[in-house]
């Protein structure tokens, strides 16, 4: 029996896929042209729900990127909570205007958590929503109110700790997150429920050393894996798998892919305890 105040936890890998996605528009190849569903990737994000201390079903975003909408469709989301970014690149960012149908539909604001860069990156974007009084026309925007967060700070919500950590995306900083359930005193619970504790290491070529000590006793790490070549903003299949072993959580999934990953042929040749992640895995602790 856990000790956390949260219950029934699970997260929902929206997307999975690279920054064009998969199939890539124009592309014939083996991959853009199969018939398996698990090979066709939209871009990556995922979700958190959770039954808050107060009986209260609660969503959290990881990223917010361009199928978000999508996404919200396939899985019949009605509410976002909150949402955290890792980083400002287009497809993990290019959702969130969308985001204003939950303001609707919930009557209340949505926060978002965000780096400093990524912060400065959203409001010049999206500065219909951050400059609404600008706006030529009164229009509907979404309601979010923005908190800037850095590595190392935790942030507690609604009985479940996110605890951003840096990775390196190319030279890029960007943030990962440690996701833990707290008890009943605000501490990260002794058993954590469903795929807690949990990181989230979308879009990175590097750990850094100091990051390493956030992948410690992970029942879930879900872990960039691009393609089998190199590439200098993204792990290979040879670097995911290195870093998953050191890392030795008890599943590891892998996301982020090109069209260069066939699942069943490539998945079929993971070590144990590691598999590919496809649009709509569902991670319960299971
Ligand atoms: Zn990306
Ligand atoms: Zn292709
Ligand atoms: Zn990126």
């Amino acid at each position: 029996m856990s000790d956390a105040v949260v219950t029934d936890v699970r997260m929902i890998l929206l997307g999975t896929g690279t920054s064009a996605g998969v199939p890539i528009i124009g592309c014939d190849c083996e991959v853009c042209t199969s018939s398996d569903p698990r090979d066709r990737r939209t871009r990556s994000g995922a979700a958190l729900l959770f039954t808050d201390e107060d009986g209260h079903e609660r969503v959290v975003l990881l990223d917010c990127g361009p199928d978000h909408r999508e996404h919200s469709l396939r899985h019949r989301l009605k509410r976002v909570d909150a949402i955290f970014f890792t980083h400002d690149h287009v497809d993990h960012t290019f959702g969130l205007d969308d985001v204003r149908r939950y303001n609707a539909l919930m009557k209340s604001p949505i926060e978002v958590h965000c780096d400093l860069r990524t912060r400065e990156f959203l409001e010049r974007v999206y500065r219909h929503i951050f400059r609404r009084h600008e706006n030529v026309n009164d229009s509907f925007v979404a309601d979010l109110f923005v908190r800037t967060i850095a590595a190392g700070e935790p942030v507690d919500f609604r009985g479940v700790r996110f605890t951003p950590f840096e990775v390196l995306h190319g030279r890029l900083p960007v943030l990962a997150f440690r996701i833990e359930a707290l008890d009943g005193a605000g501490r990260v619970a002794r058993e954590q429920p469903g795929p807690l504790p949990l990181a989230y290491c979308t879009d990175l070529s590097a750990m850094p050393p100091a990051s390493w000590p956030r992948l410690r006793g992970l029942e879930t790490l879900v872990l960039d894996c691009l393609r089998h070549r190199a590439h200098p903003t993204h792990l290979t299949v040879a670097q995911a798998t290195g870093i998953a072993r050191e890392a030795d959580a008890r599943r590891t999934v892998f996301v982020h892919m090109t069209h260069d990953i066939l699942h069943a042929r490539d998945g079929a040749e993971l070590p144990d305890g590691m598999e590919l992640g496809y649009d709509g895995l569902v991670l319960d602790g299971a």
